[in-house]
């Protein structure tokens, strides 16, 4: 699979185990799909949000090349630094959409991109290179990720293909058109 630049890595903070499994599945999702190379879940490990992830990945091609769970939030950003990459913090409070794609372009670094849940800790905005928003009104992680990760890659990232993808869609006006790999049909 070719890799889009700069390269990114996403951080899912706050996740809530009760009620968030389903919108955190959905921001590794994104992450997967919008070109991310890297996904981690701070805190907790949730083994259903991974394994949504990771079957996905088995079916339709191994796009991000490494997720991790569990650790306090400011080690991974502070492991992101220190590996020279920058961080950039998703929120509404944030710099205009536009102005920040410029600034994270001029970087040239690997991005983190932080995504919260409720409320997110001060010390976040404060180690973030960039906080950054996408419109100034509140509404969901997902959205914001999924628009951030599009303008960056300018839609490239939209029809990236994946070698080792057990499952292909062909695209089509009605019906469903799936080829499927040889490995694949053996096991029907
Ligand atoms: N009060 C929160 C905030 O600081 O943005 C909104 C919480 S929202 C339910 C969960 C996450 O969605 C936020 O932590 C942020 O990462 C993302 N988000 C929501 N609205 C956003 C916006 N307009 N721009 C960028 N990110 C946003």
């Amino acid at each position: 699979m070719a890799r889009l630049e700069p390269e990114t890595g996403v951080l899912r903070i706050g996740h809530r185990p009760e009620r968030d499994k389903r919108v955190t599945s959905h921001v590794a999702l994104v992450a997967r799909a919008f070109g991310a190379s890297y996904f981690f879940l701070s805190d907790i490990c949730d083994l259903g949000v991974m394994r949504t992830l990771v079957s996905v990945e088995e079916r339709w091609g191994r796009g991000i090349k490494h997720f991790s769970c569990g650790l306090p939030h400011m080690r991974y950003i502070e492991g992101w630094k220190s590996l020279g990459g920058k961080v950039v913090h998703l929120t509404m409070y944030g710099i205009p959409l536009e102005e920040g794609i410029e600034k994270c372009r001029e970087l040239r670094k690997p991005l983190l991109i932080v995504v919260g849940a409720e409320k997110v800790p001060p010390d976040v905005y404060e180690e973030a290179d960039l906080n950054l928003s996408v419109g100034n009104q509140p509404h969901s992680e997902v959205a914001a990720l999924a628009v951030f990760l599009d303008r960056l890659y300018n839609g490239e990232e939209l029809y990236l293909t994946y070698e080792d993808a057990r499952a292909v869609i062909e695209p089509s006006e009605k019906g469903k058109k799936v080829r499927l790999m040889e490995e694949e049909e053996d096991e029907l």
